[in-house]
C-alpha cells in the first residue's frame, strides 16, 4: 500500500503527520520524502543516509554542422526550450524538461543530449526496518518532477537485503507499505507525488487559507482517482468551512489533532507527535486500520 501525504497549503504539519505514522507502522516500511525542494523529514526520522545517487536530465545540443535550420525541434517543443532564428540555434536548459522529443523528430540527427545534474538522492536507514530516502533538488533548479520520479523508482540494498520500489497494490491484501511525504501546493511536483498512491491522506487547518488549498488538493486526488481522508491539524483554532466542505464532499475527518504548545516545543526540537505525547501514540497506530477500513479505498 502506498500512502501519499498532501497538503495544499505549507506548515499544516504534513511531515509530523508522515513521520509519526512512519513510527507508528507496521515495520518494515518504505519512507520517502518527495518535498525536494525543502526535504525536512529526516530531522525527525534521523536516518543514517549510506546511499546517493545523482539525478539529472538529458538537454538537447545542436550540432550547427548538421543543422538544416527546419525548425521542426522548436514547433515539437512544448516548453519553448529551443528557438531557431535564421541560421541560429538557442536552447533555453532552464526550460527544457529533458523529454527526447527534439531529438527524435531531427531528420539530420543533429541533437546529441548531455545530462545535467539538477540534483540528487539520498536514502538508508531510519530505525529498524525503516527504509528512509529523499530527494534534494539544486539550488536554483525549476524541476523538481525528474527528481520526485526517480526517487519513486530507487532502490538500494539496506541491513534488512534489496528494498524495492512498492507497486500500487489493493490496500486491503497489501503486505509492504511506502509513506510519501509530498511537496506543499497543487502542482506539478504534488501531482507526481500522488501518482500511483493508493490512499491520500491530506492535512489541513481549520483557516480560510486551509480551506481553499484543501480544495485544490482534493480536485487533483480526484483526477487521478485517489481516495482521500482529511486529518485537521490545529483543531480549533478558526472556522468550520473545512469540516463543512469535508462533509459535504464525503471526505471522511481521520484525525483531530488540537492545537498544542507541547506539540509545537516538541516538533521545534526534532520530535514526532507519536513520541512527544502518548495521547496521539493510539489515533496513530489505528490509521492505518481506519484507512483500510474505508470502503472505497
Ligand atoms: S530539427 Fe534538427 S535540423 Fe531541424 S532545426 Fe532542429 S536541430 Fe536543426
Ligand atoms: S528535450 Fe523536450 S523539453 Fe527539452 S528542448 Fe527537447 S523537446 Fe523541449
Amino acid at each position: 500500500m502506498i500512502i501519499a501525504i498532501a497538503s495544499g497549503k505549507g506548515g499544516t504539519g504534513k511531515t509530523a503527520i508522515a513521520t509519526s505514522l512512519a513510527l507508528a507502522a507496521k515495520r518494515p516500511l518504505r519512507f520517502l520524502d518527495c518535498d525536494v525542494e525543502a526535504p525536512n523529514a529526516a530531522l525527525f526520522l534521523k536516518p543514517k543516509l549510506e546511499h546517493r545517487k545523482p539525478v539529472g536530465i538529458p538537454i538537447p545540443v545542436i550540432d550547427e554542422e548538421l543543422c538544416s535550420y527546419c525548425g521542426r525541434c522548436a514547433a515539437v517543443c512544448e516548453f519553448h526550450a529551443i528557438a531557431i532564428m535564421g541560421n541560429k540555434s538557442l536552447i533555453f536548459p532552464e526550460l527544457c524538461h529533458g523529454c527526447g522529443s527534439c531529438t527524435l523528430i531531427c531528420p539530420e540527427h543533429a541533437i546529441r543530449e548531455r545530462i545535467d545534474t539538477i540534483g540528487v538522492l539520498e536514502g538508508g536507514s531510519a530505525l529498524p526496518e525503516i527504509q528512509f530516502a529523499q530527494g534534494i533538488l539544486n539550488i536554483g533548479e525549476p524541476m523538481a518532477v525528474p527528481v520526485i520520479r526517480e526517487l519513486k523508482k530507487w532502490s538500494f540494498p539496506s541491513p534488512t537485503g534489496q528494498i524495492n520500489p512498492i507497486e500500487q497494490t489493493s490496500p486491503a491484501s497489501s503486505n509492504g507499505l511506502e509513506i510519501r511525504d509530498a511537496p506543499p501546493g497543487a502542482s506539478c511536483p504534488v501531482v507526481e507525488t500522488l501518482r500511483g498512491a493508493d490512499f491520500a491522506i491530506l492535512v489541513t487547518e481549520p483557516t480560510p487559507f486551509g480551506y481553499h488549498d484543501l480544495r485544490q488538493v482534493v480536485e487533483i486526488c480526484r483526477d487521478l482517482n485517489i481516495p482521500a481522508g482529511v486529518i485537521i491539524n490545529r483543531d480549533g483554532i478558526g472556522e468550520k468551512t473545512v469540516e463543512e466542505f469535508c462533509a459535504s464532499e464525503g471526505l471522511p475527518i481521520l484525525m483531530r489533532i488540537p492545537l498544542q504548545r507541547n506539540l509545537a516545543q516538541a516538533l521545534a526540537q526534532g520530535e514526532t507527535i507519536y513520541t512527544a505525547d502518548v495521547r496521539f501514540r493510539a489515533p496513530f497506530e489505528q490509521l492505518l486500520t481506519k484507512i483500510r477500513g474505508i470502503g472505497h479505498v
